[in-house]
């Protein structure tokens, strides 16, 4: 791992909880694909309930593997989690995976409104430009995984990547447009639809192939369309969960729900079949909510399994 840049304290942080020291710019080469993490925000001693109702901080502590993974999970049982977003180079593509919340969107969640983040300035440090970005994936529809399509510019939300296609999985889109998630907060009317009357969205099925060895894989359960993006570059595979997973200790008990998850049940099967896949094939999974070090590979652990970073 090439660590490009030390940003110290990143400024946003849950209204009780604390931001916490880390790298705000991660890059990994798996195989001929380079992934940059690009962090948002990253916040530590969260009550593991906050997120996870069923669980307690002595549930966290019982994985006893999780305080061996460098912050993840504190002493206390407190956990830690990001908002960051991928970018894959592979051959001549750069793609961006789940471009965070954005600045300025007006939001019901008090630590995602109205937001002054330097991610864009990470993007650029990190040697991007927004011209480069030739395909964005999003794995859902949630505010916290589109928000930097846009950017309010002489008052209108305008897209950012003007050179890329927009993914939408068809019923993941159409479940965004309905009344029920456009009350209150509307990432459809300032995230989606700018780029929908721009001409920039392709509307995709789940399992669609993206060429040059991505491809989309359906994991439904946290949203009703939700994937992951599956790199295959013939060496060693590579998967960005999306919201499958939202912490690594989901690894040592995949029934446990996330407060978002529209169907537990079926998140839960999910997650399951997904690991079980990712042990077998030896495949490095990058976790888009996972703190630290976002990028691991999944051990079999008795009826379970255990994350394991990348060193
Ligand atoms: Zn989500
Ligand atoms: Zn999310």
């Amino acid at each position: 791992m090439v660590r490009l840049a030390r940003s110290g304290v990143i400024g946003v942080a849950l209204p009780v909880y604390s931001s916490c020291m880390t790298d705000a710019t991660q890059r990994w080469q798996i195989g001929s694909a380079t992934i940059t993490a690009l962090v948002e925000s990253e916040t530590a001693r969260v009550p593991p309930q906050f997120f996870f109702p069923s669980i307690t901080a002595d549930d966290v502590r019982s994985m006893d593997w999780l305080a061996d993974e460098d912050g993840i999970a504190d002493p206390g049982g407190a956990i830690a989690m990001r908002v960051q977003a991928f970018v894959v180079q592979i051959g001549t593509r750069t793609v961006l995976v789940d471009p965070c919340v954005g600045n300025g969107k007006q939001r019901s969640l008090p630590f995602w409104n109205d937001l002054s983040t330097p991610w864009l300035d990470r993007f650029h440090e990190a040697g991007f430009s927004v011209g480069d970005i030739d395909t964005v994936v999003h794995t859902h529809l949630h505010d916290d995984h589109l928000g930097w399509d846009t950017q309010r510019i002489d008052g209108e939300w305008t897209p950012t990547f003007a050179n890329a296609r927009h993914l939408y999985v068809g019923n993941e889109l159409d479940w965004a447009a309905t009344e029920e998630r456009r009350t209150g907060q509307d990432p459809f009317g300032d995230s989606i639809e700018p780029i929908l009357r721009a001409g920039l969205a392709d509307v995709v099925a789940a399992d669609a192939e993206l060429g040059d060895g991505l491809r989309l894989i359906s994991t439904p359960g946290h949203t009703p369309g939700h994937v992951s993006l599956a790199i295959d570059t013939g060496g060693e595979p590579l998967v960005i969960s999306g919201d499958l997973m939202h912490h690594q200790l989901q690894c040592g008990d995949t029934s446990i729900a996330e407060v978002g998850d529209c169907d537990a049940a079926l998140a839960s099967r999910t997650r399951a079949a997904f690991l079980d896949d990712c042990c077998s094939n030896g495949t490095v999974v990058a976790g888009t909510h996972f703190a630290m070090a976002p990028l691991g590979r999944v051990e079999r652990a008795g009826a379970a399994w255990r994350f394991r970073r990348l060193a």
